[in-house]
């Protein structure tokens, strides 16, 4: 007799740091856009493991990739130089636009890289005194759970209780350019991080113009812009990249999640040689950053990303998603549908339900994704979702908030 989910989940609560509310469902096999859970049921995954499963469950070109390269090389530290890396960073380089990449494991490491190299450019190439330079992010960023990512944390839950927390970092309100271009004219500040869309906060879309605006701003006062694309990159918003609907490259490209094809943690840092160069051998690094195991999975992702031309999919199965939404879901019970390609999120009007039970309900009709605050779910599968499957998953999730 195989272990049933109830049983499994009392062992989890028993035996496991309790660090996650998860939805109670266990998962137990998945292939493309679909998981089963332990007793065999199907669901549609509108989740994608935190945007990082963007090619699906057991992509077919990513396992094979995964399983041939760990039989030959898998980790070897960068004591040495290993064969794969150079061909993961030159294709990295060429098909983003930059002139290096950094190699770390996950988002929040390569987040917490794009400040350290901001705060070393500061002090070698913009004066700043010893110890004093400053470093800007957006209320309601998001970038995991490190201490610095707390200390930039406007969210209670993520910083309370955490502190003491680092200097140097100051918050100003996203999608507002004036007030990006008070904070700047400080000449402590280095840097300045944001996402494309606010993912974890709820899916915000900030206004067009944004991003040529905090291009534009941090150029004129000679800041560092760090772009934390690892949510948003890799074609979920329906672009190769969040800042390509704006045409903007930001000085520092942080990548992570889908990089790894859902199947590995690699994460990094992309910039210019004027900005990387500030990195000297010593100061920085990863036991496994750049291993050859990472970089090989981390070039299929990318092939994968192109030759399944998933970012114009994610932008057309995006479309077709929020006019489903926006043209049949009750709007006394939603009041918002946002989003760009399929990084999407639907507001709740808590009068009428709570997202936790919606999402409750949701899985039971066989679709499973998960509220980003108390009244926002997200919605967010794998960029391989056909027509017929969006149109299905839409069917069931405006079946199930309609018949509330
Ligand atoms: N940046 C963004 C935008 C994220 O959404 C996340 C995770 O959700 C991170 C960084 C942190 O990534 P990781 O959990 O791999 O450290």
């Amino acid at each position: 007799r195989s272990t049933s989910s109830k049983e499994i989940i009392q062992r989890e609560k028993q035996y496991v740091a309790q660090n996650y509310h998860p939805l109670p469902v266990v998962l137990a096999k998945g292939e493309g856009v679909f998981v089963w859970d332990a007793e065999g049921n199907r669901y549609f995954d509108f989740l994608s493991g935190y945007s990082a499963n963007n090619f699906g469950h057991c992509h077919p070109k990513i396992i094979e990739t995964l399983i041939e390269q760990s039989k030959i090389l898998h980790h070897t530290s960068r004591a040495f130089y290993n064969n794969v890396l150079s061909d993961f960073s030159k294709q990295l380089t060429e098909y983003f636009g930059y002139e290096r990449f950094l190699p770390m494991n996950t988002g929040v490491e390569a987040c917490e890289t794009s400040v350290k190299i901001s705060r070393k450019w500061g002090y070698t190439k913009k004066n700043i005194a010893p110890d004093e330079a400053k470093f800007l992010f957006a209320t309601n960023n998001f970038w995991g759970r490190s201490l610095a990512a707390c200390s930039a944390s406007t969210t209670p839950e993520t910083f309370q209780g955490f502190g003491p927390f680092l200097p140097g970092f100051q918050c100003i309100p996203y999608d507002d350019l004036t007030a990006l271009e008070i904070a700047v004219q400080d000449p402590l500040v280095c840097g300045f991080m944001i996402e494309p869309i606010q993912a974890e906060s709820g899916v915000i879309v900030p206004s067009e113009g944004y991003l040529k605006g905090v291009r534009a701003i941090c150029s004129m006062y000679n800041v560092l812009w760090s772009a934390d694309e690892v949510q948003t990159g890799m074609g979920r918003t329906g672009k190769r990249l969040a800042v390509d609907y704006e045409n903007v490259l930001p000085d520092i490209l942080i990548l992570g999640k889908a990089l790894g094809g859902g199947v590995y943690p690699v994460s990094g840092c992309l910039a210019n040689d004027i900005v990387m160069s500030v990195i000297k051998p010593g100061t920085h690094g990863s036991t496994f950053g750049g291993n050859p195991l990472g970089s090989k999975i981390g070039m299929r992702a990318i092939e994968v990303l192109q030759e399944e031309n998933l970012s114009e999919n994610s932008f057309k199965m995006g479309e077709i998603f929020r006019k489903e939404l926006n043209d049949r879901l009750n709007k006394k019970i939603v009041i918002t549908v946002r989003g760009k390609g399929l990084l999407n999120a639907v507001v709740i009007n808590p009068n009428y339900a709570k997202a936790w039970d919606i999402c409750l309900k949701l899985k039971d009709k066989g679709l499973i994704c998960k509220q980003t605050r108390d009244d926002i779910i997200r919605f967010s599968p794998p960029l391989i979702i056909n027509k017929d499957q969006i149109l299905e998953s839409a069917d069931i999730i405006i079946d199930t908030i309609n018949g509330l």
